[in-house]
C-alpha cells in the first residue's frame, strides 16, 4: 500500500471509531442564564475582573446572551449600558438582583425596603432595555417563600409577566408558586440549580409536569454528570423528556468561578455533545433565547 494512502486509511478509520464512540462537543452559541457581575469581580474602577476581562472571557467561550444580575445592581448596568458588551456580541438581558449586600441575602423576604428597591430598579430599566426578571434570591428555610416581600414579589412577577430566578428547594417552588393568581400556572420560575440539595430526578419530573412554565438551570446540580463529564442516564432522560424545559448557567457567584469560566463552558458543551443535536442547541440557547425573545445570535 502507497505510504500516503496508508495514512489516509487509518486516519478515515480513526475518524469514523471515533464518531461511533464518542460523541463530539457541541460548537453552537451558548446563553449563560445564570451570570452574577458582582462587586468583588469590579469596583466599578479596575477589577480584579473588569468589564474587558468578563466579555473575552465569554466571547472566546461562544456565550452570546446572559442573563445578568449583580450584587449590587450595578454591574448589571455597567454590562448592559457597555458598548464593549455590544461590540463583544453579547447580548443582555437584566434582572433586579435583590441584594444590595450580603446582609439582605437572610432577610429579602420580609424586607419592605427590598421591595421598594426592586420597584425602582424596574422603573429605571437599564442600558440594554426594561429588566426582564427578578433574582437571583435565595430561601435557605422553604417556609420563608411565605414572607410579605417574597409574596408581593410573586405576585409582581407574573403580573408583569417577569422572570424569577430563583435558588430554592423544590418544596419552595411549589410555596413561592401558589402566590401567584393563576397559582403557578404562568409564573416562569427558573430554578437555579435544579434544586442544589438534589431533589430527586423523578421530584424534578413532577414539578416539571405541575408547573408548565417552570425552567431548570442546571449549575452545580448534584448528579448531572457522570464518567468522563457525561449526563448521567436519567439525567439524559429528563432532558429527552422535558427538551424545552432546561438551561445552563455558570454562576459566578464568587471570582474563582470567572478564573474557572472557560472550563465551565468546556463542561457544557462536552455533555451537550452527548445529546440530540437539536436537543443540545435548545438547552444550550434556545430554550432561554425564547423565554425573552431573542434572535437567533
Ligand atoms: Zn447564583
Amino acid at each position: 500500500m502507497p505510504r500516503l494512502f496508508a495514512r489516509a486509511a487509518v486516519m478515515a478509520v480513526m475518524a469514523g471509531s471515533a464518531a461511533f464512540a464518542v460523541a463530539a462537543d457541541y460548537t453552537g452559541p451558548l446563553f449563560d442564564a445564570h451570570l452574577h457581575y458582582n462587586e468583588e469581580a469590579w469596583d466599578g474602577k479596575q477589577g480584579p475582573h473588569p468589564l474587558d476581562d468578563v466579555l473575552a472571557r465569554m466571547k472566546r467561550n461562544g456565550v452570546r446572551a446572559i442573563i445578568a444580575n449583580s450584587r449590587p445592581n450595578d454591574g448589571t448596568h455597567a454590562l448592559s449600558s457597555s458598548a464593549q458588551t455590544r461590540a463583544a456580541g453579547v447580548t443582555v438581558v437584566p434582572f433586579v438582583r435583590l441584594y444590595r449586600n450580603r446582609a439582605d441575602y437572610s432577610n429579602w423576604f420580609r424586607d419592605e425596603s427590598i421591595h421598594a428597591m426592586v420597584q425602582a430598579e424596574l422603573a429605571r430599566g437599564t442600558g440594554s432595555g426594561p429588566f426582564r426578571g427578578i433574582g437571583e434570591f435565595h430561601l435557605y428555610d422553604s417556609a420563608n417563600a411565605d414572607g410579605p416581600v417574597a409574596r408581593k414579589l410573586m405576585q409582581l412577577a407574573e403580573e408583569k409577566q417577569l422572570a424569577v430566578l430563583a435558588h430554592v428547594d423544590d418544596k419552595a417552588v411549589d410555596l413561592l408558586m401558589a402566590h401567584t393568581a393563576s397559582r403557578g400556572q404562568r409564573l416562569r420560575l427558573i430554578w437555579a440549580h435544579t434544586g442544589i440539595g438534589g431533589a430527586p430526578v423523578a421530584r424534578v419530573d413532577q414539578l416539571m409536569a405541575k408547573y408548565p412554565l417552570l425552567v431548570g438551570e442546571l449549575s452545580y446540580r448534584p448528579g448531572l454528570t457522570c464518567e468522563a463529564g457525561k449526563l448521567c442516564p436519567e439525567w439524559r432522560q429528563l432532558l429527552l423528556k422535558y427538551p424545552d424545559r432546561f438551561v445552563i448557567g455558570s454562576d459566578t457567584w464568587v471570582n474563582q468561578r470567572w478564573l474557572y469560566y472557560d472550563e465551565l463552558m468546556a463542561g457544557y458543551r462536552t455533555w451537550l455533545g452527548d445529546l440530540p443535536a437539536d436537543v443540545a442547541r435548545k438547552v444550550a440557547w434556545g430554550n432561554a433565547a425564547g423565554l425573552f425573545g431573542l434572535s437567533q445570535p
